[in-house]
């Protein structure tokens, strides 16, 4: 390997950001890869003959999503996620009424409105308590779930409320045909310039004049160094660094901790679609809040699967289980909501394994309650610029824990690195 002027720890959206943004600016670099594949939490695998996410599926708030920007560029097709879903909502095992949706509706309203005003006052506090006084609504174990473990992979008893709301999506969601990851392999990868696969960082000694990385390849010298693998990688002590973090950007990885949202495909190969048009989703009143939910996304985009999505507390529980606890679940939940017959369509079952990955330990991070300022310490460059971190857990653009985030923290970290 040569000594280029900047090192990036790995490949995932935010490294090969940051990669493309220093050659188009003139500077030379490497991306240290420990997996043999470029993309990270963007992967694509195929069910049967289609495309499964086994990570990031969406392009959330497509208007200010690079990676949207990139494919549109490339004449890549793009799909209106949001037009072409339709909603089940399952109320004691029957399709709840035009009523029943107006009422989530309503209560969805006021979940909103009430968290984003709670965000707004001091102290930060979690995103449950912020919803003591919604408790009599009958839908709001519902909506807490979803958007706090379902989208944010986050558990609301802990997540901060200003993080939530800094971070509530808006905006289109597309869907890449093909998958993002293979969208992120075929477009910005390519981008990247020298990708070594295989290299795990194992220490990087920033103390110097520049800085020394040592990997399972080797050593490599450079300038600077932008560090892009997750926070749950940096908090499990994956890579030494020499001198060690200081406080300040030690207490930001430990307020960041992983969400975990697992994604379940269940492949029906005859092509029967169980009486359901592509693109529903099917979601279910729950009694309690962080009641174990599988949502189901039935045939995305015409494909012969069902997604399931478990997501907080419950995926971290399954995951402990392993793999078979995992598809038992998905079963049970398929059949709850679809009934045996279903079931006894399923094919093959694809489980993704964020939370047991040691290159990710979890899926994305969410700040804690009273912690709201972490992603920005963490974003904060040390050393004058010779050490930065990038990723999705340091985005402050509102995208946090996407890709959309990850592009855009890898361009900043480039343009902040000596
Ligand atoms: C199930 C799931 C669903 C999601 N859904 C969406 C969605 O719909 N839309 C959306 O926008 N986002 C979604 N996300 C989030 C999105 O995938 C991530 O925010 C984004 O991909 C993170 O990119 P990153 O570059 O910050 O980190 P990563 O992708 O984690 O990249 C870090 C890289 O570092 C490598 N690495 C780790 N340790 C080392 C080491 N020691 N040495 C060298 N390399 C190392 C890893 O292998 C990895 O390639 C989802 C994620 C998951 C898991």
């Amino acid at each position: 390997m040569n000594n280029p002027e900047v090192i990036i720890v790995g490949a995932g959206v935010a490294g090969l950001a940051a990669a493309a943004a220093l050659r188009e600016g003139g500077r030379s670099c490497v991306v240290l890869e420990a997996s043999q594949r470029a993309g990270g939490r963007a992967r694509t695998v195929l069910v049967g003959a289609d495309a499964f996410d086994l990570g990031a599926t969406w392009l959330h708030d497509a208007d200010r999503n690079k990676l949207a920007d990139l494919a549109l560029a490339a004449g890549d097709t793009l799909i209106d996620a949001d037009a072409t879903r339709t909603r089940i909502t399952l109320i004691d095992g029957q399709p709840g009424t035009v009523e029943d949706e107006y009422a989530y509706n309503r209560a969805a309203q006021r979940f909103d409105t009430t968290c984003h005003a709670r965000a707004g006052l001091d102290p930060d506090i979690s995103l449950s308590d912020a919803l003591a006084d919604l408790r009599d609504d009958p839908w709001m174990a519902t909506i807490e779930t979803w958007e706090a473990a379902q989208i944010a992979a986050a558990d609301p008893r802990r997540l901060s409320v200003r993080d939530w709301a800094a971070n509530d999506l808006q905006g289109r969601n597309l869907w890449a045909e093909g998958g993002i990851g293979a969208l992120v392999e075929r477009r910005l990868a390519p981008l990247a310039g020298e990708i070594v696969f295989g290299a795990k960082v194992t220490r990087i000694a920033w103390g110097g004049p520049g800085v020394t990385v040592e990997t399972s390849q080797g050593v490599v010298r450079a300038e600077s160094c932008i560090v892009t693998v997750s926070a749950g990688v940096l908090a499990a002590g994956g890579i030494t660094f020499d001198p060690p973090l200081p406080e300040t950007h030690r207490g930001a990885i430990d307020a960041l901790p992983m969400g975990l949202l697992t994604k379940i495909a269940l492949h029906i190969p005859d092509g029967d679609r169980l009486g359901l048009a592509p693109g529903t989703s099917i979601r279910r009143r729950l009694s309690r809040p962080l009641e174990p939910v599988l949502s189901l996304h039935a045939w995305p985009h015409g494909a012969r699967h069902i997604a399931g999505f478990v997501g907080g507390p419950a995926a971290w529980d399954l995951a402990r289980g392993g793999e078979g606890a995992t598809k038992a679940f998905a079963l049970q939940q398929l059949g709850q909501a679809l009934g045996v017959a279903a079931v006894a369509k399923v094919g093959e079952i694809t489980v993704s394994s964020w939370g047991t990955d040691p290159l990710h330990r979890g899926a994305y991070t969410y700040a804690l309650a009273g912690h709201a300022g972490a992603r920005a310490v963490l974003g904060t460059p040390l050393a004058g610029g010779r050490l930065a971190f990038a990723g999705e857990a340091v985005c402050t653009d509102g995208l946090a824990g996407t890709v959309g985030g990850a592009f855009l923290s890898g361009e900043r970290a480039a343009g902040m690195v000596r």
